[in-house]
C-alpha cells in the first residue's frame, strides 16, 4: 500500500557531494518518490553541533511500512558517510520520519511523529511550508497551528 512521508532532512558538514545543502539535495534524489520539497533553511546549531544547518522537509510517496523506510533512511546516512554515535553532533546528513499518513507508528527504535518536531522551529517551519493542513494525530492540530504555538 502506498503511504504519504513528510521527512525532515538536516546537514552540518561538507560530504561527498558537497556542501551541506548539496547533501541535502543529493539526499533527497536517493530517497526517491518525492512529491514536494520545502525551501532550505538555514538553522542556528543546537546542543553540541559547531556549525549551522540546512533544513528542509519532504513529502514523498512510498510503498515502505514505516520501519521498511527508516531502514532505508539509515541506509542512505550510513552512505553518504554519516557516522553513528552521538546524537544532535555535526552530521553529513540526517534523516528523520516526521508524518506518516497512517497515523501515528511506535515500536522498536521507531516512534511517528517524531517525538520532538512540535517543538522544533527548524522542523515546524519546513514542514508547514508544504502541508499547512496536515494534523498531527497525537494533539489534533495542524501544522499551521503548531508553527503559529511556537511563535
Ligand atoms: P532526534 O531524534 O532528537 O532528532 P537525532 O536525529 O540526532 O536526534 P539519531 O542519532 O539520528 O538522532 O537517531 C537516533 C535513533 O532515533 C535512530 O537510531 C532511530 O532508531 C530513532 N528514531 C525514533 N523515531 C524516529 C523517527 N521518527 N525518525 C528517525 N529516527 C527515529
Ligand atoms: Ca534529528
Ligand atoms: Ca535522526
Amino acid at each position: 500500500m502506498t503511504s504519504s512521508y513528510v521527512i525532515a532532512l538536516g546537514s552540518n558538514r561538507r560530504g561527498r557531494h558537497g556542501r551541506p545543502a548539496d547533501e541535502v539535495r543529493a539526499a533527497l534524489a536517493a530517497i526517491g518518490g518525492v512529491v514536494m520539497t520545502s525551501p532550505l533553511v538555514s538553522t542556528a546549531p543546537l546542543g553540541p553541533a559547531r556549525r549551522r544547518f540546512v533544513n528542509a522537509a519532504a513529502l514523498i510517496e512510498s510503498d515502505d511500512s514505516p520501519p521498511e523506510l527508516l531502514a532505508r533512511l539509515k541506509a542512505i546516512e550510513s552512505a553518504f558517510g554519516r557516522r553513528r554515535g552521538q546524537r544532535w553532533t555535526d552530521r553529513v546528513i540526517d534523516l528523520d520520519i516526521i508524518l506518516w499518513s497512517g497515523g501515528a507508528w511506535a515500536s522498536d527504535g521507531l516512534t511517528v511523529p517524531h517525538p520532538d518536531f512540535r517543538r522544533r522551529d527548524f522542523v515546524l517551519g519546513p514542514v508547514a511550508a508544504i502541508v499547512p493542513d496536515w494534523r498531527d494525530p497525537m494533539t489534533g492540530l495542524t501544522m499551521r497551528q503548531l508553527g503559529a504555538r511556537l511563535r
